[in-house]
Formats: C-alpha cells, sequence, structure tokens
C-alpha cells in the first residue's frame, strides 16, 4: 500500500535539504549582506559547476544507503571512510569539504576506535555536522512511540562523530521538531510540543545542555530580527538559524533563500531549513528549476526512492 503522506514527507524533507544544500555551496563562509542570491547559482567557493552538492547531502546519502542495507555504525563509517578517500556518492567522484570534527572521528575509527567513541566530547566540538545528515532517521521513527527507544537511535548516530551533550540534544532536537512537524505540519507547535516532551522526559543528564537552546524554545524567537540570528557552523547558530527562517517564510523558497542569504555556514544552514521546510505541509513546493539542477539526480531519485520502498515495508 502507498503511504502517500510518507511518500510526500519523505520526498520533499530529503530533496529539501539537497537544494538548500546545493543553494548554499557556491557561498559558504560569506558574510552576510556582501551577497545576494535569488536563484541555483555555481562556482563562488569551491569553484564547482551550479546544482553540486557537498558533505551535508553526500553524508546523508551515506545514512539512507545504510539503512536500506539495514547495516549499523559501523557500516555507516566505513561509507564515511569511502566518501573522504574515494569521493563515494559525490557529485563528481571527489570530496571538496568535510568538517573538521567529522574527519577526526573518521580518522579514529580508521585508527581502530569503536564507532561510539569516534565522536570527539570537548566545548568547541559543537559543530553541525550531524545535524546536516541524520533527517533521514525521522522516517524509521514515525512510528516508535516511545520517547527513550527514539533518543537512543538518534544518540547512537550522532556520537559517531559529535560526542559532546550539546549536540547530542541538538540532534535530538532536531529530529523531534522533524517528527512533530510530520504529525502537525505546525512550526510554533512543534516548538512547544517538543520543548514540554525534552522538559518532562529528557534524561537527566542531558537536561542542564537544554540551557544552550533557551532562546529557540522562547515563545517570541520567532519575532527575533535578523540582525540576531547567528549564522556559523556553532550546532546552536545553524539550528536557530534554520528555524528562524522556516518561522518566517511562507513558501519553501522563500525559506531557502533567506537562510544562503545569511552567509557564513550556508549549505548547512539552508539544508537544515530545507528538510524543515520540505517537512512541513504547507511549504513542501521546491521549485522545479531547483530540483532539475541537482547533479547525479537519477542516482538520487533512485537512492530516495529505494528508501521510501524501505520505510513504508
Ligand atoms: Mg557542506
Amino acid at each position: 500500500m502507498v503511504d502517500t503522506k510518507m511518500k510526500e514527507r519523505l520526498f520533499a524533507t530529503l530533496y529539501g535539504g539537497i537544494v538548500g544544500d546545493l543553494m548554499g555551496v557556491p557561498v559558504e563562509f560569506k558574510k552576510r549582506g556582501t551577497f545576494h542570491v535569488e536563484g541555483v547559482i555555481g562556482y563562488g567557493t569551491y569553484n564547482q559547476p551550479p546544482g553540486t552538492w557537498s558533505d551535508d547531502t553526500s553524508l546523508t546519502l551515506c545514512l539512507v544507503k545504510n539503512m536500506i542495507e539495514k547495516g549499523d555504525t559501523r557500516s555507516l563509517m566505513d561509507k564515511f571512510v569511502r566518501y573522504m578517500e574515494q569521493g563515494y556518492l559525490t557529485p563528481f567522484g571527489e570530496m571538496f569539504d568535510i568538517g573538521i570534527t567529522t574527519a577526526e572521528a573518521v580518522s579514529s575509527y580508521k585508527k581502530g576506535i569503536v564507532p561510539e567513541y569516534c565522536g570527539k566530547t570537548g566545548e568547541f566540538d559543537n559543530g553541525n555536522g550531524t545535524l546536516m545528515r541524520i533527517a533521514p532517521l525521522v522516517f524509521v521513527l514515525i512510528n516508535e512511540c516511545d520517547f527513550n527507544k527514539r533518543n537512543a537511535l538518534v544518540l547512537q548516530y550522532t556520537k559517531i562523530t559529535h560526542g559532546h551533550p550539546r549536540s547530542l540534544v541538538g540532534s535530538i532536537i532536531y529530529i523531534e521538531l522533524l517528527l512533530s512537524l510530520y504529525r502537525n505540519n505546525s512550526l510554533e507547535f512543534a516548538l512547544s510540543e517538543v520543548y514540554n516532551l525534552l522538559q518532562n522526559y529528557l534524561q537527566h543528564e542531558l537536561c542542564t545542555e537544554l540551557n544552550a537552546y533557551t532562546r529557540i524554545f522562547d515563545e517570541n524567537f520567532l519575532n527575533i530580527p535578523e540582525n540576531d540570528i547567528k549564522s556559523s557552523g556553532y550546532i546552536v547558530h545553524s539550528l536557530e538559524a534554520a528555524i528562524w527562517c522556516v518561522g518566517n517564510s511562507s513558501t519553501f523558497k522563500e525559506a531557502i533563500l533567506k537562510a544562503v542569504n545569511l552567509g557564513e555556514d550556508t549549505d548547512t544552514v539552508a539544508a537544515m531549513t530545507g528538510a524543515l521546510a520540505g517537512m512541513c505541509n504547507q511549504m513542501d513546493e521546491i521549485p522545479g528549476e531547483w530540483l532539475n539542477s541537482i547533479v547525479k539526480k537519477q542516482e538520487i531519485d533512485d537512492i530516495i526512492e529505494d528508501f521510501y520502498e524501505f520505510c513504508s515495508a
């Protein structure tokens, strides 16, 4: 039986993330106000042609492939190694971007460390490297009613590259927001639902890290002026920026352009924005021109179709 809702959201969330990534790639690291993107462009920061996607998409596709193959964290780390060394699941057979913490985790794995302990745990190891790649987990958790069981899976897949409690909490917030959006479509509702869930059920040792995310759950968060939204690669900044862009836009297109034009970590902020916006039923209209620009689109179409078959089986 075709699960129409699951199919629509899965496609919109995954393609939303990929489109956000490729829109942000040419202007990554640029300072806000020094450029203005209105559509798909190419070249720029990495000198790649239009439609080129980066590590955000490659690592997400590694996860998707790994789930379809019923792999574990070890087989996922093997895929990350192939991504870095052989250009596995890249647009042109070669990696051109990777986060420092993720690269260090992969290097630890190659030295024989078990995946669970590969993610570094320092205060400065809290980049957005997990949020850029974990959105597909949502689709295997849709029917899991137990918050603790959902968390266990999210933490398992976060720790392989990012082990600090702030990163763990950031992953839980991101996945729970996506799940709430799947059920209810409203970002405001999702923010309050996830806040209540975390207040009541988040495991004790992670609770202090909720302080880092206070702004997101403030009822006036979406009214904050753009000047007060940072778009760096710090997990808290990236999550704030993505949520803010979705909450301050009425279409998918508007949300992505807002995210890209914030500057700095444009590809990851826009990829997260795209996943969140794709999950909102009202915002899933991804411009066809943007979708058609995706390099190796047929290959990605096949992977995402297989993933939908896997999730709906
Ligand atoms: Mg990237």
